[in-house]
């Protein structure tokens, strides 16, 4: 047989067996020699050897050209058997450069195995060079080829799946950052849903919920019960339904969200990933539904889903504690009854529009305002009616100035209002127009038609703080009670 032939029938016969044995997974070892007994040797001696389990495929290459161009599209190469002399006299040896620097792979193990000891000296090829062993083809026996392989398959094995932990620890870090920037429950638990599919790779299709034993603000849903809070591909219309097994239709998920809640861990079984979440107390599962992709999530990927799940939960409950806090200022600044600006919070908005009118010169007023007879409408209809009648006022008062104004109730049946901009004449329009309005509108308590009346003191003498500039209005609303009533007194 001529060498061309002997190279066409190793070929053939190797990627014959690699076709028919795809099912398995076979360590891969990549025979780099010019003369073709060595791959015939080798084949012989590493063709029946099993490793964990798993068998040998061996991938031939004639030269460090050929090598490199299998090198670069395989990427799943665990060993190199590498000669040195091949086309040129250090051809191996500019294989390993390649394989390291240029093709970036430093999981792959290399066994220089040299014909000719003294054109590569040892001690300085393994100084110089990022291989693995050095063996004169000479020492190569089959016991010590066998020893040499196994060892080599082992070190990839960490190799890569050190690396692999890495990139999977890059991804979830990369992706897990962004969610704590996140301010609103929904806009978190779609991010989840999104990074879990990318961390699968799979599509993401599936669910984010959470079940609170309290009400959680910005979130419509009974205590206790398993609220969705994002969904996506087929679970896509799920979303804020109550997750109750009868109404749900992915039975299966329902179950398996039950089970993680209970055994408080994430579960893994026909196709869905579910992530259990516990932020503070807040219980919650994400639910992917991945089908064959389930098949492959091995030991390594459920390490790394613990951390990710472990991130969402603090993620969780970062965002929990945004919508409190968010929620807590909303009401430290809100009247409870009617929804405006407290006192607290006029006079903290006040100081700056005061200030800045004084130091330009632009016009302001301050109003204040007061029910008249607000008592007799309680002692007749009831404190409800009261408060009902305040609603109103306050409603018709949101509703008349601009956004850029400050209308408050202060207490009580007393309101007041920083409106800027505005002339003397033009606040008495203002102010008046609304008296008017109020009086010639009356509000229906039990059945009457009742009339209700404001009396208003407005200052628009700008001075350097709201505060003395709400003592001269109140001064004027005194006046105009004095005066009768339903009456703006402006100066
Ligand atoms: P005037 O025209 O002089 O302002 O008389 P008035 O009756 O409006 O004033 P007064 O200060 O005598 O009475 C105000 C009443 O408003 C007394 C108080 O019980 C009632 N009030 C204060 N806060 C509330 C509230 O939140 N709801 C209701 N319904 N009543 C309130
Ligand atoms: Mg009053
Ligand atoms: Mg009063």
């Amino acid at each position: 047989m001529t060498e061309e032939k002997k190279r066409l029938k190793l070929k053939s016969s190797g990627d014959a067996k690699a076709v028919s044995t795809a099912p398995e997974r076979k360590w891969r070892v990549l025979v780099v020699d010019d003369d073709v007994e060595v791959h015939a040797v080798t084949r012989m001696i590493l063709g029946k050897l099993r490793f964990k389990g798993r068998g040998i495929e061996i991938l031939d290459a004639f030269s460090a050209a050929e090598a490199k161009e299998l090198l670069e599209r395989e990427r799943t190469i665990a060993v190199i058997l590498l000669d040195v002399v091949m086309e040129t006299e250090d051809a191996g040896l500019q294989l390993v450069r390649m394989i390291r620097d240029k093709l970036g792979n430093r999981a792959v193990r290399i066994i220089l195995r040299t014909g000719q000891p003294g054109q590569a000296p040892e001690e300085q090829v393994i100084m110089d060079y990022d291989i693995n062993d050095y063996k004169a083809k000479s020492e190569l026996t089959a016991q010590k080829l066998f020893t040499s392989v196994i060892a080599a398959l082992r070190s990839w094995e960490t190799i890569v799946s050190l690396e692999r932990t890495e990139a999977g620890l890059t991804r979830i870090l990369d992706s897990t950052g962004t969610l704590f920037q996140v301010s609103s429950l929904q806009q978190f638990a779609s991010g989840v849903l999104t990074r879990l599919a990318i961390f699968l790779e799979c599509q993401p299709s599936g669910i984010m919920c959470v079940q609170f034993d309290t009400p959680v603000p910005g979130v419509d849903a009974a205590p206790c019960s398993l609220r969705v809070l994002a969904s996506t591909g087929v679970c896509a219309s799920c979303v804020g339904c109550a997750l109750q097994p009868e109404v749900c239709q992915h039975q299966v998920m329902v179950d398996l969200i039950k089970k993680g809640l209970t055994e408080r861990c994430n579960q893994y079984v026909d196709g869905y990933t579910v992530l259990f979440i516990d932020a503070d107390g807040v219980l919650g599962a994400a639910v992917l539904m991945h089908g064959e992709r389930c098949a492959r999530v091995d030991e390594q990927d459920r390490k790394l889903l613990a951390l990710f799940a472990s991130k969402v939960s603090l993620g969780l409950a970062n965002t929990l504690h945004y919508q409190k806090m968010i929620t807590a200022e909303a009401a430290a600044s809100t009247d409870f009854l009617t929804g405006l600006n407290n006192r607290r919070q006029l006079l903290r908005l006040g100081v700056s529009l005061v200030a800045n009118a004084w130091r330009s010169g632009s016009p302001l007023a301050v109003a204040m305002l007061d029910i008249d007879h607000f008592k007799r409408i309680n002692d007749t209809w009831g404190h409800d009616a009261g408060d009902e009648v305040l609603k109103r006022v306050a409603e018709k008062l949101a509703t008349r100035f601009r956004r850029s104004d400050v209308v408050a109730r202060m207490g009580g049946e007393e309101f007041c209002v920083i409106a800027t901009n505005l002339t003397t004449g033009a606040a008495y329009e203002l102010f008046n127009g609304f008296c008017q309005t109020l009086a010639a509108e009356p509000v229906s308590l039990g059945g009457q038609e009742v009339r209700i009346t404001i009396s208003i003191g407005v200052t628009t003498r700008v001075a350097d703080h709201i505060d003395t500039m709400i003592t001269a209005a109140d001064a004027l609303l005194y006046r105009a009670k004095q005066e009768g009533r339903n009456r703006v007194v402006i100066e």
